[in-house]
């Protein structure tokens, strides 16, 4: 019997599994249909030797230091500071657009933040209210940076204009009116020094922690029993579409070795207005590897494919929602994830959310052991010998099978601590 079955080995599915292996002593079963942990964040050695990130560019930043120091205890780090170009009429261009994007891009010579400013607001169109994509950087920067940045990527990446996307989208990318040419401004920037899959090893390297790949969860339905499941997959999936497909966006990522040591200025080169891939990554410059040839990987936006992206607009929140408001009276499993909360989540704030949930968890098993004590002993007919032990154990939730949901009764309570005692 395990405690816990988390689907999903990316960051939230590894994250609770070694939180409640090794702070709350917990079994924990984790599965991942794919063949290998670490889910979109996974990374290894190409054939030619060269460390490449699977599923795309994978840059880790953040202002958390409760996330730093967390993921420290598992890998040390390469400082590294991201930073990208975009091509544009014919020039590679700093994005986030800053003061060195306008001087080159209009032959400029703005020596200020405030000249720059003054430029920009010039151009800019006055928005009430930033709703969509195209509200957030017209109203900053106007019209014409807009098409030439953010228009042409935006509908590529999404399949759908700036303007019926939620402002989050392109608020991602701030506009400067200083020389800062880094694609984050975050306290913590820095890539795991021997990758991100090295990194998994060691949170999921604990007895406690079984992993089964290659496996997906409907597949085990039934066979393997479990008290609790964390679920880190698409949410509705797990309710079999009841109300419909949630839309994710997906990419085709087409890996290359160019027998060159360095292919690309900088790490990231974006393509917001040709070629039908958005951006290319040269990985050697985010890892720091040495190596006489390069890696690198194209992406392709497509409607069709793995799940990556949750598409943030307000006809799939209100999908979204309803999912939501029936993942929340869904007994005995937790939500969490990108995919699970359909958030655009980097992978700070997925760590973020994991940890938040083995706190919220363990808080509420606390407080279910004290009630359940206090229950007991206010008992007139003891309970059966058995079953009266370790308040831990006489608080675990109901038990499940991988498609039920736990009722979280005494009677199942008390059944599984008997099949508990037998292992
Ligand atoms: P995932 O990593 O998607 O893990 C979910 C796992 O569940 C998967 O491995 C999947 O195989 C498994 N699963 C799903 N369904 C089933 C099932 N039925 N049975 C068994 N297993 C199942 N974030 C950053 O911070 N910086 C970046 O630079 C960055 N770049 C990114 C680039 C791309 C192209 C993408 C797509 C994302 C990027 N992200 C980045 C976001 C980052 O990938 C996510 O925040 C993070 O990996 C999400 O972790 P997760 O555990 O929620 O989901
Ligand atoms: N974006 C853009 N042009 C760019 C970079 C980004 O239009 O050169 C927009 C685009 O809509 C993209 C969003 O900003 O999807 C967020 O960009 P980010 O680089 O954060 O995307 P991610 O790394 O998550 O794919």
């Amino acid at each position: 019997m395990f405690d816990y079955l988390i689907v999903g080995a990316g960051f939230a599915g590894s994250v609770l599994a070694e939180r409640l292996a090794t702070q709350a002593g917990k079994r924990v079963l984790i599965i991942d249909k794919r063949n290998h942990i670490g889910g979109n964040a996974y990374d290894h050695y190409n054939d030619d030797g060269i460390l490449v990130h699977k599923y795309g560019p994978h840059i880790f930043h953040t202002n958390s230091e409760r996330v730093f120091s967390y993921l420290s205890g598992f890998t040390e780090w390469r400082p590294y500071e991201h930073r990208v170009l975009a091509e544009v009429d014919g020039q590679l261009l700093p994005i986030p657009i800053n003061r060195t994007t306008v001087n080159k891009l209009y032959d400029l010579d703005l020596q200020t933040d405030e000249e720059c400013d003054a430029f920009l607001q010039s151009r800019a169109e006055p928005v009430d209210h930033c709703r969509t994509s195209e509200d957030v950087v017209v109203s900053k920067v106007g019209r014409e940076l807009y098409e030439k940045f953010f228009r042409g990527y935006t509908r590529k990446q999404w399949g759908l204009d700036p303007s019926e996307l939620d402002a989050q989208v392109t608020a991602r990318v701030p506009t400067r009116t200083n020389t800062d040419d880094r694609y984050f401004t975050d306290t913590f920037q820095a890539m795991p020094l021997h990758g991100y899959t090295r990194m998994f090893e060691r949170m999921l390297s604990h007895p406690n922690i079984k992993i089964m790949l290659n496996v997906d969860y409907r597949e085990i339905m039934g066979s393997i029993p479990y008290r609790e499941m964390i679920f880190t997959g698409p949410v509705d999936q797990f309710f079999d579409y009841r109300f419909g497909k949630l839309p994710y966006r997906s990419l085709e990522f087409k890996h290359e070795t160019v027998d060159q040591e360095q292919v690309l200025p900088v790490a990231v080169v974006n393509y917001p207005n040709e070629h039908d891939y958005t951006r290319v990554t040269e990985f050697k410059q985010l890892t720091g590897q040495q190596h006489a040839k390069s890696g690198i990987v194209y992406e392709y936006p497509r409607a069709e494919g793995d799940p990556y992206y949750p598409i943030p607009k307000p006809e799939c929140t209100a999908l979204y929602n309803k999912y939501k408001e029936l993942a929340e009276i869904t007994p005995g499993v937790h939500f969490v994830g990108r995919l699970a909360t359909y958030k655009y989540y980097n992978m700070d704030q997925v760590v973020a959310q994991a940890l938040a949930t083995y706190d919220k968890v363990i808080s509420t098993k606390k407080e279910r052991i004290a009630v359940t004590t206090e229950a007991a002993t206010r008992m007139t007919s003891p309970l059966p010998p058995r079953v009266s032990v370790p308040a831990a154990i006489i608080s675990a939730s109901g038990g499940n099978t991988a498609n039920g949901n736990g009722s979280g009764s005494v009677a199942t309570r008390a059944t599984l601590v008997l099949a508990d005692d037998e292992e």
